[in-house]
């Protein structure tokens, strides 16, 4: 069997309600998928993080390295884009445009082969996974700390039992609005924090030394991705569990954050690191660090998807009788194209969603709502 076309898709949503974080604002939702079809008919879809725009010219730049290529060896066609863009892009959304295509063919082997990727992987160490429900983004409103305890309510009577809010305009603001959130969840639920490297070190060491008598799941992103020794340092002056890693890319990226001991949790983010090839190797360096993975993602129903198989395959580290569960992020923010491009949809039970069965990742993508949200340029 070969590799016999390749088509991406530049997806486009106009949101509702404008939304910002810590660094920009979003006014709509862009993402690019990408469909590796086999001689045969059969394919795979796959997804890449970051500017959609780009991470499609890197999809086409690619793509003849693929064309022709035995779907079955993946490992060997990801070596071969990897190759080719080494010297321009050792980290970034060329590296993204991979992740793209080798999601893509995973989904496409799993389904010339009968299997789930899960069991591709290696195997399935658990049928449903732990979801932390991510949103609780900024908006223009007058009470923002009463809105955003309001949403983390919602996330609690829609079942989650972890959600994830975002920190970072300023200190004493942040603390106020973490405060509400616990204060309207209660102390049974985890509550994480992401700053999106917002914070210098002695802003990230005072937040986080007001808000640890909170009982944070988490602080994601404290500093800036480049800013290594600040991870470090704060990591040992705060008895909060520090994560990070959804900048990162590829092995050689993770190590840099693994080896300087900078986070507990690192979090490759798979439209994004190296696919799903690439983070599952990530995984097994993290592991022998001693260092679980909690996948980012913020994508359609693919990205999740990849999400559920790989995180259904992990080892918790240091195993023992009762493990914390693995962990994935559920992206909850406004986003009708994550809603609607995808089947068939992920229920959410207990607090876990169910890992597929079907080969390949198990979900496929509604032709309507692709012809709905393609952007023709
Ligand atoms: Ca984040």
């Amino acid at each position: 069997m070969k590799v016999e076309r390749i088509e991406t898709y530049l997806l486009e949503q106009t949101l509702d309600t404008p939304f910002y974080f810590s660094q920009f604002e979003f006014r709509s939702r862009q993402v690019c998928i990408v469909k590796v079809i086999a001689a045969d008919g059969t394919y795979g879809w796959g997804e890449g993080y970051g500017p959609a725009t780009v991470v499609k010219a890197g999809v086409e730049f690619l793509t003849p390295l693929v064309l022709g290529e035995d779907p079955l060896q993946v490992e060997a066609i990801w070596n071969k884009m990897r190759l080719r863009a080494l010297d321009y892009a050792r980290r970034g959304v060329l590296v993204a445009a991979i992740s793209a295509i080798d999601i893509a063919l995973w989904d496409l082997r799993g389904k010339l082969m009968g299997q789930p990727v899960s069991v591709l992987l290696g195997g399935r160490r658990r049928e449903r996974v732990k979801v932390y429900a991510t949103g609780m983004y900024f908006t223009e409103t007058e009470d923002l700390a009463g809105k955003l305890a309001d949403e983390a309510q919602r996330y609690a009577a829609q079942g989650f039992r972890a959600l994830k809010m975002k920190v970072g305009l300023g200190v004493e603001t942040d603390v106020k609005h973490v405060r509400a959130a616990r204060a309207a969840i209660g102390d049974d639920l985890q509550l994480m924090v992401d700053a999106n490297h917002a914070y210098s070190l002695s802003e990230a060491l005072r937040f986080a030394r007001q808000v640890e008598e909170l009982d944070i799941g988490f602080f994601e992103e404290p500093v800036s991705p480049e800013d290594y020794d600040g991870y470090r340092e704060l990591r040992q002056r705060t008895s909060i569990p520090i994560a990070g890693g959804e900048c990162e890319y590829l092995l050689a990226g993770f190590r840099q954050l693994l080896s300087q001991r900078c986070v507990d949790i690192a979090q490759p983010d798979i439209c994004g690191a190296g696919g799903l090839t690439e983070t599952k190797r990530i995984a097994a360096l993290a592991a022998a660090f001693q260092t679980n993975v909690i996948p980012h993602s913020w994508g359609t129903g693919i990205a999740f998807a990849a999400g559920l198989h790989l995180v259904s395959t992990l080892d918790i580290v240091p195993g023992r009788l009762r493990m914390p569960e693995a962990m994935l992020e559920m992206d909850r923010s406004e986003n009708a194209l994550r809603e609607k491009l995808t089947a068939p949809k992920f229920q959410l039970e207990d607090g876990r969603v169910a890992v597929p069965r079907a080969p390949g990742l198990g979900v496929d993508v509604d032709p309507d709502a692709l012809a709905h949200f393609a952007r023709v340029d």
